[in-house]
């Protein structure tokens, strides 16, 4: 089985290059911020609680966005692997991934990392913002995710270096050439 965290902070491309890598792998693609869009315009009680969250740039507690996942894996029992969009974020979401994954006896295979600098995710996120309708892709709220991003989302990085299979994917360039970036990544570790 393949399963492929892709990390990297907001804008950096995370969503476009799952896309491909679903298609090209035949993996679930598993988008948190995907999953918690669809309950806030279901109106759910979940959706409710994200809504405020996520306009402020905040993070959805951990607790509630493990048993999230937990139970979108158990939907695709048959999935030939996963790719983890979103998630983890921090390092207790990275923990519990661990644990998920090893009480149905899979893993990680590979980490990776969309590295992008800061002036290029804020000028992508403003422009994304003129017609995504996201309600966080506005100048506040991107300084805000970029901030949460570095105090509690960077450290993951470390903690799959310890595990060895943190991948740095350089973020620039066109869709394609980080595409092929990944690629090579991923056939690495499958071959
Ligand atoms: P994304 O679409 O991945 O940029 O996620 C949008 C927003 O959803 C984030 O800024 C968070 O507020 C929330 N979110 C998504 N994934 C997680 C997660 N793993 N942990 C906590 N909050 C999350």
């Amino acid at each position: 089985m393949l399963n492929v965290v892709i990390f990297g902070a907001p804008g950096s491309g995370k969503g476009t290059q799952s896309e491909l890598i679903e298609k090209k792998y035949g993996l679930v693609h598993l988008s948190t911020g995907d999953i918690l869009r669809a309950e806030i315009a279901r109106g759910t009680d979940i959706g409710k609680l994200a809504d405020g969250l996520i306009s402020k740039g905040q993070f959805i507690p951990d607790d509630l966005m493990i048993d999230i996942l937990n139970g979108q894996i158990d939907q695709y029992p048959t999935a030939k692997g996963f790719i983890f969009d979103g998630f983890p974020r921090t390092v207790p979401q990275a923990d519990a991934l661990d644990s998920m994954l090893k009480r149905r006896n899979i893993r990680v295979s590979i980490m990776l990392n969309i590295d992008v600098d800061t002036n290029e995710l804020v000028k992508r996120l403003i422009n994304r913002g003129k017609t995504s309708g996201r309600s966080d892709d506005n100048l506040q709220t991107i300084h805000q995710r970029i901030q949460v991003y570095e105090t509690k989302t960077l450290p993951v990085i470390q903690f799959y270096d310890r595990q060895h299979k943190h991948h740095r994917i350089q973020g620039t360039g066109t869709m394609e050439e980080v595409f092929e970036r990944i690629c090579k990544e991923i056939d690495s570790v499958i071959s």
